[in-house]
């Protein structure tokens, strides 16, 4: 592994170490002559780990680089230096994972916290029709209105007195004329003794707080019944 200065080519990187093989080669058979007394574990230490406070013009590296005793043991520190760096490599590269895991847990519980819950959760409604008067073209509306949430809606709607049984579109309007449809959903009837219901689902989380229309139409009669609802 090669961390100083820069990083040199293929080629380049290829002839620079066989070189220095030949070269080790030659030292390691006596084949060279060094120069001084030889060298302390401390500065082999330091010369392996390539510290930038060791000159290459020390004459001490010139001995260990001509030395077969000195540079067998630089070779020695060198491979376990590059053991202990791989180490820590692999430790630092598992901390960094176990730093990202904490990262994503913490992140989707704080979003899951910070999320609105309203705004997911499906509230179940009934209206109640039974007694209800409708608004039918230019009829007065009805004093008395129903209301709903500004959320998805499991709506239950109770039919007002002699409704058909069958297939209904429910759907909610801006005006009586069905215009600014919020939403809408068909449900067929279920019978509960004189009572026919329709149950549906109905998303109205963007449907701002106000006054609204809620219709009913049958499908064999095509004119739609408009109550009073108010979004809160
Ligand atoms: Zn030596």
């Amino acid at each position: 592994m090669r961390l100083n200065w820069c990083w040199p080519s293929r080629a380049e990187d290829r002839f620079e170490s066989w070189l220095a093989q030949r070269h080790e080669e030659r030292v390691l058979a006596g084949e060279t002559t060094p120069v001084g007394p030889c060298l302390d574990e401390t500065f082999l230490w330091d010369l392996a780990r390539r510290a930038k406070r060791i000159a290459l013009s020390d004459p001490r590296v010139d001995h260990a680089a001509n030395c077969p005793k000195c540079m067998s043991r630089l070779l020695e520190l060198r491979g376990e230096n590059r053991f202990r760096r791989r180490r820590v490599g692999f430790a630092t590269a598992l901390t960094a994972c176990a730093l990202m895991a904490v990262v994503v847990v913490v992140a989707r519980y704080v979003m899951e916290r910070n999320a609105p819950t309203t705004n997911t959760a499906v509230v179940a409604q009934t209206v109640n029709l039974w007694d209800s008067g409708t608004v039918r073209g230019e009829q007065p509306g009805q004093p008395e209105s129903v209301s709903l949430p500004a959320a998805r809606v499991r709506v239950t709607i109770v039919l007002p007195r002699h409704s058909a049984p069958g297939l209904y579109l429910v759907a909610i309007t801006r005006d009586q004329n069905g215009n600014g449809l919020v939403a809408e959903a068909t449900a067929t009837t279920v019978a509960n003794g004189d009572q026919q219901r329709i149950t549906t689902s109905l998303d109205l989380r963007k449907a701002a707080v106000g006054p609204y229309f809620l219709s009913t139409t049958h499908e064999q009669d095509q004119a739609a019944y408009y109550y009073l609802l108010q979004i809160k």
